[in-house]
């Protein structure tokens, strides 16, 4: 596994929000390049094309019909139904490269000095914009990142760590109820010797993306799992903390509403990772 470096140092002025966004390898290999699985090359678009919530600006030839971009515009409503949100129509900017050199030299020229990544998502004052290459990691980055847009185009203020562990849950391809595999493998690994506990209240702390370490991506994600998943009813807490989230106004502890609803919740989060699927 590979993890870019991840620094927030240079943060241009404009740049309100930039995700924090990991790049770790996965083992899926699916061709989803420009003209993959694609018969009739006359049903090809042209670009800019506007799907949805989303534009994408691409320097290729998009496929008119493709299953990576049918998800991540039917991952809008997957996101707002899942976690209650007041649907916005906020346009998320998708600007994809088809080539890697290409999609560095443009991120790098217009954010400069930021540090080098797959893919990133940028919140401007003007704009919220995905960049990524349309490579064989194509389909995991767009969902990561698109799901970051979806998330601030609806949610103000919300936390640095859980935004990237909704980010780390909505990325997984469908049908596998967000179980994200690496993590769960990661988590426990760990746990066997004596690398990590849970610990949300640190988490809650980190608001610096160059803060974020392998192991805060997978427990940030466990811990949204573990709301939706563990319990019937237990994922109004997560809803309805993103619901209290207002612009402006700091965000309180979702680790006290935890705690105040769920006996000692980091056992429970251990138990909860041990019984997962692998
Ligand atoms: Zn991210």
């Amino acid at each position: 596994m590979r993890r870019t470096t991840l620094s927030t140092a240079c943060l241009a002025t404009a740049v309100i929000a930039l995700g924090a966004c990991r790049s770790f390898n996965s083992n899926r290999a699916i061709d989803l390049r420009p003209g993959a699985g694609q018969k009739d090359a006359a049903a090809y678009l042209a670009h800019p094309t506007t799907v949805g919530q989303l534009v994408f600006h691409a320097d290729f030839i998009l496929p008119s019909e493709n299953r990576l971009i049918d998800e991540i515009v039917a991952e809008r409503q997957i996101i707002y139904e899942k976690l209650r949100l007041k649907p916005s129509d906020r346009q998320i900017h998708v600007h994809l490269f088809a080539d890697e050199t290409d999609y560095k030299r443009h991120v790098s020229r217009r954010f400069p000095g930021f540090p080098e990544r797959r893919a990133i998502f940028v919140e401007t004052d003007r704009e919220l914009a995905v960049y990524a290459t349309w490579g064989e990691a194509v389909a995991e980055d767009l969902r990561h990142e698109v799901a970051h847009g979806y998330l601030h185009a609806s949610v103000p203020n919300l936390p640095l760590w859980l935004d990237e562990g909704l980010a780390e849950y909505f990325e997984v391809s469908r049908g596998r109820d967000g179980v994200n595999r690496l993590h769960v493998n990661y988590l426990r690994g760990q746990l066997a010797v004596g690398g990590w506990r849970p610990n949300l209240p640190r988490l809650e702390q980190l608001i610096e993306a160059g803060e974020l370490t392998q192991l805060d991506y997978a427990e940030s994600w466990l811990w949204v799992h573990f709301l939706l998943h563990s319990e019937a009813g237990r994922e109004t807490l997560l809803t309805g903390y993103l619901a209290s989230l207002r612009p402006g106004e700091p965000a309180g502890s979702l680790a006290d509403w935890v705690k105040a609803s769920v006996e000692n919740p980091h056992e429970a989060v251990v138990t909860y990772l041990r019984g997962l699927p692998k």
